[in-house]
């Protein structure tokens, strides 16, 4: 029993050091060196904004209304934002907020949040406004990571000074709407991943 206790402290104090980041000092807070240095990791990424996400919304033009909302600062071309719309668009009706991809290496909440579109949506919009941001971190879409390109997590920038342009965009665009009241709010963080 005492022998293997001492084999378990001993297999956690390896994995903990196992752990330790490759960049930058534990404890110690990131400057623009080590942020710069995460970021060059990613130099190509793993997979295609475009072609997963963007070119399934264009689809959806027909049955919604697509608005870019804005643009990530890293790379505008690349990087559109998009939310789409229910037409039917009536004050009387409750509002209904999904978001997928505020963690873009949640591939799942993404990618539902589309389905949502593609199966779904267009037969509750009789009742409900329903508004959709599939993939409100693209470059954490295309490079599988939870942080945006400067390590910042935009799920903790929705605040009115939060540091994450993904974050200030969509909120932007949800207050230029003059919903008074979301009724229901989904948001997908959903990590079912076939790359990781
Ligand atoms: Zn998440």
């Amino acid at each position: 029993m005492f022998v293997g206790r001492v084999r378990l402290l001993s297999v956690m104090t390896a994995a903990s050091t196992a752990r330790a980041y490759h960049i930058g000092t534990a404890g110690v807070p990131w400057g623009k060196e080590e942020v710069a240095a995460w970021r060059a990791q990613f130099a190509t990424p793993k997979r295609s904004y475009q072609g997963e996400v963007v070119d399934k919304i264009e689809a959806l033009r027909e049955s919604f209304e697509v608005t870019q909302y804005g643009a990530l600062p890293c790379d505008p071309e690349r990087y559109p934002l998009f939310s789409l719309r229910t037409r039917s668009w009536d004050a009387s009706k409750p509002c209904v907020l999904v978001t997928g991809g505020v963690h873009g290496y949640e591939t799942s909440g993404v990618q539902g949040a589309l389905r949502f579109l593609q199966t779904e949506a267009l037969r509750l919009a009789p009742h409900f406004n329903i508004l959709v941001a599939p993939c409100v971190s693209p470059w954490g879409y295309e490079n599988i990571q939870r942080w945006n390109s400067d390590a910042v997590d935009p799920n903790r920038s929705f605040k009115p000074d939060g540091a994450a342009e993904e974050a200030q965009a969509l909120r932007r665009h949800l207050l230029s709407l003059g919903v008074a009241s979301w009724t229901c709010h989904v948001d997908l963080h959903v990590r079912v991943n076939p790359y990781t």
